[in-house]
């Protein structure tokens, strides 16, 4: 195996030399590196602009742009990029050199204020569903201050990395990190607004605090550089489950075997120094599955930083002989990857919205926020399921190791007994002692911290102090999900706060606490049918779900016609994080992705079942034909060659057979102009087809000998490593 000449590579980490601490954040242009190299009054101005506060100046950026550059040029960088995440879910990046020429055959390094706040990376090829002509093609990353540069390394050197949004000319957003931001300041606006009614009068503002669980799984180079679909498309469109799967769970949790060891040490060591904090990182439930999950951050930051880990998973897994799959469902019939979004929100002042009081104050404050995300989960449950719609992640929602595409919430028992006693104006159980519950008084009984029963199998899970949105796709930025997610909770406050301040206007505290009580009571009424406890991976529940009205949405296309609804304008534009115009655009470039991911597999699809798989079966059925009467020459039993060779045959007729059917069914999706007409075909027509080859190959498989089949199967790249 190769390795990198970079200290620290490959399990040569010694961080008794270089301890831990010293390693963490040394590549990171943090706040507190900032703190200590920008000047004091400087320094102030830009934790002025990322609370919001203040719009950021040219003279400010000029400052902050050479003391970057001269921190990022010390640590050995040559060239910066600001990245940005356009429509495509990925990281784009432009590298620009510092180098200024001189006239004298020399250069110096610069880096302008202008260079730091707006780069123009012309990038007309990105997806802008039509809010740019390519003839109007200029596109602009503008500075995030929310998110902190980085040095990105590489075992050839350094790059600083400038975390952006992307705009077009006009102002339109062209990414996920715009409305990702306009998402936090709406949320924040409604959020402190409750607060003061509450009587909270220190906090200003109001942050998302979000902690993705990142899975993937790990396979060999070797194998991978063999199989065509996993290089184009990411997972594997054919292959039989061998004689073990997942059965025997002794994959979860087990001890993490040496050479993942040092592919996570050398992962966190990477994380580490770019200031990302890597926590926790186990054995996964399918066998080469794995997590790794980081602490929770700001959630621009926590966008930014996932797509770095993202990153970095694949590049470390090289220098590791391996390679790393970060697809929704890379193998058919064990556990596909997930990214369990936690999400939560925090004051400027450190409190943490979800977190059950241990005081009356803090108890009604909880329940009034939980209620609000109850309310936004069921009256948005579509909007949520839209923002986690890919076709990648169509192959494990509902499949049953997966949520359910049904969303709904677990609270718990001990929570959901108490709102469904506020709801229902009854007493809260033992603890409260009979009395009646109200809230913001000593009657109400301490909530409890834990919820114990932690329910693996809900789709949006409180755990404690924060939601687990359990639907995200593993390989999807988390942008969308969680700037969704903002905007619906940012409704509901909103409503909650014109009834706080239009019911209690002089009423003092107890007038206030009983406008709260009467607005969880409504709310909760209404909306806790989202709410389920249970096993939510049973048919029961499906059955159930439906009967209390809420949607099941099966697939991504389906689940992306909520973008296009006057409901759901209203909603993006009432809180100015995206207009009608933007929404259109993204609903056309999900529907357009849809379509393009299907297009390439079932070409994978039908080249490897022509050029691969038929020809190494039809040569194998030969073999045995040619066994067989050389067997029969010398009068020895040849039936089993010969029938052998016959059903092999037989097979590989149908998979010419259904090959063609695919070719058709591909040929007339790709004719269809509308985009939603089209991505529907792909799903209706493409996909069963593509299905359809699949089991016959898969079959085939299980026929021909190890040594004929063209490729690695699923043996060699679930257990070899
Ligand atoms: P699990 O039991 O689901 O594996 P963990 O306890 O490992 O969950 O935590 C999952 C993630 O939740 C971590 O990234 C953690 O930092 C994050 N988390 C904890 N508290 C919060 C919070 N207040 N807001 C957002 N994320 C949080
Ligand atoms: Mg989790």
């Amino acid at each position: 195996m190769s390795c990198c000449s970079e200290k620290g590579c490959c399990g040569r980490i010694d961080f008794v030399e270089t301890p831990v601490a010293e390693i963490y954040g040394s590549n990171c242009f943090s706040n507190a590196v900032m703190r200590e190299l920008l000047p004091k009054n400087i320094y102030k101005e830009i934790v002025a602009v990322q609370n919001g506060e203040k719009e950021l100046t040219l003279e400010v950026a000029e400052v902050v742009a050479a003391t970057m550059r001269d921190w990022a040029i010390a640590k050995g960088a040559s060239h910066y990029t600001h990245l940005f995440q356009p429509l495509t879910g990925l990281t784009a990046e432009k590298h620009d050199s510092f180098i200024a020429p001189t006239g004298d055959g020399k250069v110096i390094m610069e880096f302008s204020g202008k260079e730091l706040i707006k780069g123009e990376p012309d990038a007309s090829s990105f997806p802008s569903g039509g809010l740019r002509a390519t003839f109007e093609a200029r596109g602009y990353t503008a500075w995030d201050v929310t998110s902190p540069a980085f040095l990105k390394t590489d075992p050839t050197g350094t790059t600083l990395c400038i975390p952006t949004a992307f705009i077009s000319y006009y102002g339109q957003a062209l990414d996920e990190k715009v409305p990702l931001l306009k998402s936090i300041d709406a949320l924040s606006k409604q959020a402190v607004r409750i607060l003061k009614a509450l009587g909270n009068t220190t906090t200003k503002r109001v942050y998302t605090t979000v902690g993705p669980e990142q899975e993937y799984f790990l396979v060999s180079k070797e194998y991978f550089d063999k199989r065509s679909d996993l290089l184009l498309t990411g997972r594997t469109v054919f292959g039989a489950l061998p004689a073990k799967g997942q059965e025997m769970e002794d994959h979860y949790f087990g001890a993490i075997k040496e050479k993942v060891a040092a592919f996570m040490r050398e992962l966190n060591y990477e994380l580490w120094k770019v200031g990302i904090p890597a926590k926790t990182q186990h054995n996964e439930v399918a066998p080469n599955q794995f997590e790794i999950a980081p602490i929770y951050a700001n959630s621009t930051a926590a966008v930014d930083s996932n797509q770095f880990v993202m990153e970095t998973l694949k590049n470390v897994a090289r220098r590791h002989g391996l390679e790393c799959l970060l697809h929704e469902k890379p193998f058919a019939g064990v556990n596909g990857n997930g990214k369990h979004n936690n999400w939560s929100m925090a004051t400027d002042d450190g409190i943490n919205l979800f977190d059950p009081g241990e005081n009356p104050e803090s108890n009604a404050r909880f329940l009034l926020f939980a209620a609000a995300v109850v309310e936004a989960v069921d009256r948005y449950a579509l909007l949520l399921r839209s923002s986690v719609a890919t076709s990648a992640n169509d192959h494990r929602l509902g499949a049953n190791e997966a949520p359910p595409a049904i969303v709904s919430i677990f609270f718990g028992g001990p929570l959901t007994e108490i709102l469904d006693n506020i709801a229902e104006g009854k007493a809260a159980g033992k603890s409260a002692m009979g009395e009646q519950i109200k809230i913001g008084v000593t009657s109400l009984p301490a909530l409890p911290k834990d919820v114990s029963d932690r329910n693996r199998t809900s789709p949006f899970a409180f755990t404690g102090n924060k939601f687990e949105f359990r639907m995200v796709g593993s390989s999807q930025s988390i942008a969308a999900p969680n700037t969704y997610l903002n905007v619906v909770v940012a409704q509901v406050l909103s409503e909650f706060a014109d009834k706080l301040e239009s019911h209690s206007k002089g009423g003092g505290a107890s007038k206030v606490n009983e406008t709260i009580q009467a607005i969880i009571k409504e709310s909760y009424s209404k909306h806790r049918k989202v709410v389920f406890n249970g096993n939510g991976y049973t048919d029961e529940w499906v059955r159930e779900a439906e009967r209390r009205g809420l949607p099941n949405i099966k697939n991504a296309v389906d689940a992306l016609t909520v973008l296009a609804r006057s409901e759901t304008v209203s909603l993006f534009e009432n809180h100015k994080v995206l207009t009608k115009e933007e929404l259109e655009s993204r609903y056309h470039i999900y529907l357009e992705k849809y379509s393009k991911q299907i297009n390439i597999e079932a070409g994978v699809v039908i080249e490897m079942a022509r050029r691969q798989i038929f020809p190494a079966v039809s040569a194998y059925a030969a073999e045995l034909a040619r066994d067989a009467s050389a067997l029969a020459a010398i009068h020895a039993v040849s039936a089993p060659q010969e029938k052998r060779a016959k059903k092999i045959a037989e097979i590989s007729n149908d998979l010419y057979e259904e090959t063609a059917k695919l070719e058709t069914a591909l040929g007339e999706a790709q004719d269809i102009e509308e985009a939603f007409a089209q991505a529907k075909a792909y799903f209706e027509k493409v996909r069963p087809a593509m299905d359809s080859v699949r089991s016959k190959s898969d079959a085939l498989e299980k026929l021909v000998s190890k040594e004929a089949w063209p490729f690695p199967g699923f043996e060699e790249l679930l257990f070899k490593l």
